[in-house]
């Protein structure tokens, strides 16, 4: 996900242990204003309760949206709740935007398995003496 310049939002319990996060992509250029973000797949917490917190963080309003990647909620990126998300901008550039749709045009960088050909993403792909780049379960069967 952070090849898409997505942030992840993350809320800790005192012992250190996650329990609330969402997604948080930078969307200033789209809705042309200095500082505006999206919210969405929130896990944990409600979305509204953690907008709340970066919200007021970030001395913003809010107001609920919907978001699309590449003209849909589903593939590459899927979007919780048929792609609802919420902006966090200054007050008039959410009254502006309000129920608006926002494309967030992400894209995973993928990369291929050069034993099975699989798409996978770079990250898992594991460097053999030979050169190639291989998957996770080419290189298990190895
Ligand atoms: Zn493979």
């Amino acid at each position: 996900m952070a090849d898409n310049g997505l942030m992840a939002v993350r809320f800790y319990r005192q012992s250190g242990k996650g329990y609330a996060r969402a997604w948080m992509c930078d969307v200033s250029k789209k809705v042309n204003s200095p500082e505006a973000y999206v919210l969405f797949n929130a896990y944990g917490l409600m979305l509204e309760e953690i907008c709340g917190v970066v919200a007021a963080v970030l001395k913003l309003g809010s107001v609920p949206v919907s978001l699309r990647n590449n003209g849909g909620t589903h593939g590459t990126l899927f979007i919780n709740r048929s792609g609802y998300g919420l902006l966090i901008a200054e007050p008039e550039v959410c009254k502006a935007q309000q129920s608006r749709t926002i494309e967030l045009g992400l894209r995973r960088k993928y990369a291929q398995c050069q034993q099975c050909h699989g798409r996978r993403s770079r990250s898992t792909l594991q460097l053999q003496p030979d050169g190639r780049r291989i998957c996770e379960w080419c290189a298990g069967r190895g």
